[in-house]
């Protein structure tokens, strides 16, 4: 049930999807998984929108060549504590209602599951693909909502993958990209952020339509947007299981 004060706090949200919506949201466990440039705008705003409890997970500290992007921080910040333990300071100043879990690791095969098993659905907020295979692989095989972006200069791409009915991360990028340091710019991470936490939103109250089987591409620098349909790869090693279960 919601209090008095949070249906107050959340008046302007309720007035489109309904109390039972915001409900739906306080319920729900997230993860992100990736608190930098793309975690920053997806922590504030699922906070911002009483999502429940938020799984925040990332081993770096803050460094001076993330400020132009990750906005949770400030100079103050730098070399001191985790990003996780930062970002729930600077969360709660903002929403006190909800709860916040750290964990300042990185996320490998053999700890994914105690970090990820509660959860109702994962944001990809990474900068590299080793850990975004694993974590494609862990939500096709635990059956949850896996909401992806990535970003490169003024480019961003964004999808929501839902095991067993979309195509998987692996279907839609087999190969890594080979970079390892690329540039970036913050209104992009920003913009990409913000799309995710919608996604997130938008999954969990189920109002309005989310990028399932669709692929959100933005060109920032030249002002242009593609949506293209996306369909599973019939023999991707991740997924096809999934669908074989589904067809029998
Ligand atoms: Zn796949």
């Amino acid at each position: 049930m919601l209090s008095e004060k949070e249906l107050r706090r959340y008046d302007r949200q309720v007035m489109m999807f309904g109390k039972e919506a915001q409900e739906k949201l306080k319920k729900a466990k997230v993860a992100i998984v990736g608190l930098g440039g793309l975690g920053s705008p997806i922590s504030i705003y699922l906070t911002a929108a009483g999502i429940g409890q938020l799984f925040l997970i990332d081993e770096q500290k803050p460094e001076l060549s993330n400020l132009n992007r990750q906005i949770l921080y400030g100079e103050e910040d730098l070399d001191k504590k985790a990003k996780p333990v930062l970002a729930k300071e600077k969360l709660r100043q903002l929403n006190s209602e909800i709860k916040v879990r750290t964990y300042s690791k990185r996320i490998y095969r053999e700890n994914i599951e105690d970090l990820l098993n509660e959860v109702d659905a994962v944001v990809d907020a990474l900068d590299n693909f080793e850990t975004r295979y694993l974590l494609n692989e862990f939500c096709v095989k635990k059956r949850k909502p896996l909401i992806h972006a990535a970003v490169e200069g003024f480019y961003g791409q964004i999808t929501t993958i839902l095991p067993g009915r979309t195509p998987c991360l692996n279907c839609l990028f087999p190969n890594p990209p080979k970079k390892k340091k690329f540039p970036i710019i913050g209104v992009t991470t920003g913009l990409l952020g913000v799309l995710q936490a919608n996604e997130v939103i938008k999954l969990i109250t189920g109002y309005g339509d989310n990028l399932m089987g669709k692929l959100f591409t933005y060109d920032l620098l030249h002002n242009k947007a593609e949506c293209i349909d996306v369909k599973p790869n019939p023999s991707c090693p991740v997924c096809s299981g999934t669908f074989r279960l589904r067809r029998q």
